[in-house]
């Protein structure tokens, strides 16, 4: 891999990894890695097959870099002796049951109000192809209208179980975030990974309210689904209340 390019460190374990959208693309290296082992990260086509032989070789490679450094560090990966986990305190785990649950909801909301308003948004559509043959709308507006609901929809639907799974990890990290081996709390795994779930609870809200401006019609809905995020967002702003100052140093 090319030695020039200013990486910045570890910025793909704490983004939305939606790269398609990502400022960070020549500045990651993971998704560097991708482009040299010759896999395009932002095609979506590829097959099945194709995916799994990049995975294979991607896992084959990962293997054998935890083998080279434990060998610098003297550690035999074949005869590890067992360690016990220690189990989450009860404040992870009451978090995490808590999350669960209003993720849970969010998901079926989310799902219901895309899957049960399909003809509700044919008859929007049809709607604004009466107005513009009226002349009461011209097509570059009916088209923006549509073009604006189609990338809130993809927002909203990118980060539906997108929050849920980051939540949990940051959750899992809340037991190790004094430890020394980071530099202070606030940039732990835990709460680095609490910052992207604010990210994503954030956009998707934002997408909410568009979706309440352009369909008013679904209100009730709409504000029983921001009630759900506003919920989520409190956990998080009360387990991490110092979120906004964990790195990597980039502005999302
Ligand atoms: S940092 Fe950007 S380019 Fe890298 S994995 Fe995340 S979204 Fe993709």
């Amino acid at each position: 891999m090319s030695e020039s390019k200013s990486y910045i460190e570890g910025i793909h374990n704490w983004c939305d990894r939606w790269c398609e959208h990502c400022k960070y693309t020549d500045r990651c290296m993971s998704f560097q890695m991708e482009v040299e082992a010759g896999i395009d990260p932002l095609k979506k086509d590829y097959t099945d097959e194709e995916i799994w032989t990049h995975v294979s070789k991607r896992l084959a490679e990962a293997l054998e870099l935890v083998r080279k450094h434990a060998v610098e560090m003297g550690i035999d990966i074949d005869n590890l002796p067992e360690v016990e986990e220690e189990p989450p305190s009860e404040k992870a785990t009451s978090l995490k049951e808590r999350c669960n649950t209003i993720h849970q909801s969010y998901i079926d909301r989310s799902r219901s109000f895309f899957e049960e308003n399909k003809s509700f948004f044919k008859e929007k559509g049809h709607e604004s192809i009466q107005w513009v043959e009226m002349g009461l709308s011209s097509e570059e507006d009916a088209v923006a209208l549509w073009q604006k609901v189609n990338k809130q929809a993809e927002v909203i639907q990118w980060y539906t179980f997108f929050m849920g799974v980051k939540m949990q990890r940051a959750i899992k990290g809340i037991d190790d975030m004094d430890e020394d081996f980071w530099d202070g709390p606030e940039q732990s795994d835990a709460n680095r990974t609490a910052r992207i779930v604010m990210l994503a609870i954030d956009r998707s809200m934002a997408a909410w309210r568009v979706m309440l401006d352009t369909f008013p019609e679904k209100e009730e809905d709409i504000i029983q689904t921001l009630a759900l995020l506003s919920r989520f967002r409190r956990i998080v702003e009360e387990t991490f209340p110092r979120w906004a100052e964990a790195g990597p140093d980039v502005e999302w």
